[in-house]
C-alpha cells in the first residue's frame, strides 16, 4: 500500500491586501509544498476580526485572498483551500484550548504586544494563539508552512498539544514549523526595522501582489535605503538595502551573492530600477490570473464548497475524539 502523504497546512488572514512578505514568506512555499504534502490553505476570516473590520471589506478580503492563492499557483486539486468560518470545528476546538491555556503564555505573545499598543486590547486579539493552535491541531498536520513572526504561535502550539496529551491521553502529533532560510521576515519598505504587514499604516510600507505597474515602480523609489552607497548584504549595518536584495533574490531565483557582484560598483538607482523590473514581470501574470478568476466567481465558491467540505470532514474527526476525551456528553440521538 502506498505511504500517505505528510500533512502541511497554513492559513493567511483575510485582513487587507496581500503583499510580497505573503508570497515569499508563506505563498511560495504552499506552492512548492503541495505536489509532497496532503495541503491544506485557509484564509482566516476569525483571526482578521482580531482588529476591526469593515464587513463588506472583510468578504471582499476573504475572497481576494482565495483568488490570489489560486493565482500564485495554488491548486484546488492537489491543496483543499477553504475559508475558516466555513469550519465551526475551528472555534470549538479553540475554545477548549482556551480553557488549558495560561493567560501568561499569551501575554508574552509578540504579536499581542504589538498589535495591542495600535489597536487597544480585544480579548479577541489576546486569544487569537488559542484559536491559531486550533487550526494547526485539528487537521495533524507534520509541517506549518510560515514566516518568521508566527514561529511564536506554533511554538504555542506545541505547548498545547503536549499539555492536552498529558492530561487526557495521547491524541495530538506536535507539528514542526516550516520556515524559509531566506525571505522569511521581509521588512517594511517605509521602515526596515518593522515586518512588511498588510495593517502598516502606510501603503509605502508593502508592495501589494496586486499593485499596479505604476504603484509597484513609485513605492520602490520612494523606499527606504541606507547610508553609504554600496549594494551589499548586511542586514546589521545596511537593513533596508539588505532587505531589497533579499526581495530581488526572492523574486528572481538569484542567490544574494551573485546579486551582490552584479550590482557592485552601480547606484541605488539602477539597483531599484532592476528590482522594479523584476517585481512588475513576476506580478503581473499573478494580477492578470487574478482577475480572470475574480471574473467566474462561481467557480471559486465551488472550490470553497469542496474545501469547506473535506476541512470539516477531517477536522470532524478530531473532535469526535477530543469531545469525547474530555468529558462532553455525546451521542444523544
Ligand atoms: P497582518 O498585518 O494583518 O497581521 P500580515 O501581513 O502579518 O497581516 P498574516 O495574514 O498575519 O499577514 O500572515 C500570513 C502569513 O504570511 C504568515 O505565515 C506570516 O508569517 C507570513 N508573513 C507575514 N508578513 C510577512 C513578512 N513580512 N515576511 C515574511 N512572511 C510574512
Ligand atoms: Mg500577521
Amino acid at each position: 500500500m502506498a505511504k500517505e502523504k505528510e500533512i502541511a497546512i497554513s492559513g493567511i488572514q483575510a485582513s487587507g491586501n496581500l503583499h510580497i512578505g505573503n508570497y515569499i514568506g508563506a505563498i511560495k512555499q504552499f506552492v512548492e509544498l503541495q505536489d509532497q504534502y496532503d495541503m491544506y490553505a485557509f484564509v482566516a476570516d476569525l483571526h482578521a476580526i482580531t482588529v476591526p473590520q469593515e464587513p463588506d471589506k472583510l468578504r471582499k478580503n476573504t475572497l481576494d485572498a482565495v483568488y490570489l492563492y489560486l493565482a500564485c499557483g495554488l491548486d484546488s486539486a492537489k491543496t483543499t483551500i477553504f475559508v475558516q468560518s466555513h469550519v465551526p470545528t475551528h472555534t470549538e476546538l479553540g475554545w477548549i484550548l482556551n480553557t488549558l491555556t495560561p493567560m501568561g503564555e499569551l501575554e508574552r505573545m509578540t504579536q499581542f504586544k504589538e498589535k495591542s499598543n495600535k489597536e487597544g486590547s480585544l480579548a479577541g486579539l489576546f486569544n487569537y494563539p488559542t484559536l491559531m493552535a486550533a487550526d494547526i491541531l485539528l487537521y495533524g498536520p507534520d509541517v506549518v508552512p510560515v514566516g518568521e513572526d508566527q514561529i511564536q504561535h506554533i511554538e504555542l502550539t506545541r505547548t498545547l498539544a503536549r499539555k492536552f496529551n498529558s492530561r487526557f491521553g495521547e491524541t495530538f502529533k506536535e507539528p514542526k514549523d516550516l520556515v524559509q532560510k531566506e525571505g522569511a521576515r521581509i521588512m517594511g519598505l517605509d521602515d526596515p526595522a518593522k515586518k512588511m504587514s498588510k495593517s502598516a499604516a502606510s501603503k509605502n510600507n508593502y508592495i501589494g501582489i496586486l499593485d499596479s505597474e505604476d504603484e509597484i515602480r513609485q513605492k520602490i523609489k520612494i523606499a527606504v535605503t541606507d547610508s553609504g552607497k554600496e549594494i551589499k548584504y548586511d542586514p546589521a549595518t545596511k537593513p533596508a538595502v539588505s532587505n531589497l536584495l533579499v526581495i530581488m533574490s526572492q523574486m528572481s531565483n538569484e542567490p544574494l551573492k551573485d546579486l551582490e557582484e552584479k550590482f557592485a560598483g552601480k547606484n541605488y538607482g539602477e539597483f531599484k530600477n532592476m528590482l522594479a523590473d523584476i517585481l512588475v514581470q513576476k506580478l503581473s501574470p499573478i494580477r492578470k490570473k487574478y482577475n480572470e478568476l475574480a471574473n467566474e466567481p462561481e467557480s471559486v465558491l465551488k472550490i470553497l464548497q469542496k474545501g469547506a467540505k473535506k476541512a470539516l470532514g477531517k477536522s470532524e474527526a478530531t473532535m469526535k475524539i477530543v469531545r469525547q476525551k474530555i468529558g462532553l456528553l455525546m451521542n444523544i440521538d
